[in-house]
């Protein structure tokens, strides 16, 4: 099977990107920070306090997470419930980025990532991609910007859906998520060694999604 790696910090385009490569390409995508998001829910369901290890652990088990495709888009599934709608809200990320530093948490998570990858050719995307999860994918590219710039689009995007946001908050707070995930213990964001780095601060999304092509084609 082949794979491609695609990990960076919050907002650097890596869902937007790795959704055009793997139509271009005919692979599947899989966004893992979904299936986090996801085990979010569930912890908040639960009435678990981010702050507190034995509780996430006591209550991973009890989290069955998968993902199917449907149109095309990834579906992630808890407990059998479709639970899309539930993943992108302010609460879920905050959360998200707080039980996802947990080992057990990332345990079950990776498992179930490693046997997609090999079942059917795949671009995954998140942050321990080509330093854990895929240590062997052909392509792993770690993709940035600047805060500056991942919080102006954030806020582009914010403004047209009409909600009210200030761009200085929204930088701080893309740091602050970008220093949880860069300092955690286990499985930190990081670059992989063998990682190609693509800032796209001053690039269009076809710009970026044509060189990891090129790339991946001039590996094959
Ligand atoms: O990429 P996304 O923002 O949807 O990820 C949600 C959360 O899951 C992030 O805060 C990140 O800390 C975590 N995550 C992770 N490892 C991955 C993917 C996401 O720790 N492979």
């Amino acid at each position: 099977m082949s794979n491609i790696a695609i990990d960076g910090p919050a907002g650097a385009g890596k869902s937007t990107i790795a959704k055009i490569v793997s139509k271009k390409l005919g692979f599947i995508y899989i966004d893992t920070g979904a299936m986090y998001r996801a085990m979010a829910v569930h912890m908040t369901r639960n009435g678990v306090s981010a702050d507190n290890a034995e509780d996430i652990e006591k209550n991973v088990d009890t989290a069955d997470i998968s993902i199917g495709h449907e149109n095309g888009e990834q579906v992630v599934y808890l407990n059998g419930e479709n639970v899309n709608a539930f993943l992108r809200t302010e609460e879920v990320s905050a959360m998200a980025s707080k039980t996802s530093a947990n080992g057990k948490v990332r345990a079950k998570l990776v498992e179930l990532q490693q046997k997609q990858a090999k079942t059917c050719d795949v671009v995954m995307d998140g942050r321990d991609i080509g330093t854990v999860v895929l240590p062997d994918a052909e392509l792993k590219v770690y993709l940035t910007a600047s805060s500056r710039v991942r919080a102006e689009r954030r806020y582009k995007e914010l403004t047209l859906r009409g909600e009210n946001c200030n761009l200085d908050e929204i930088e701080a707070d893309i740091k602050e998520r970008d220093h949880r995930d860069m300092t955690r213990e286990i499985s930190p964001l990081k670059k992989a060694d063998d990682a190609v780095e693509i800032d796209s601060s001053y690039m269009t999304i076809d710009e970026v999604a044509d060189k990891i092509i090129e790339l991946y084609n001039s590996r094959k």
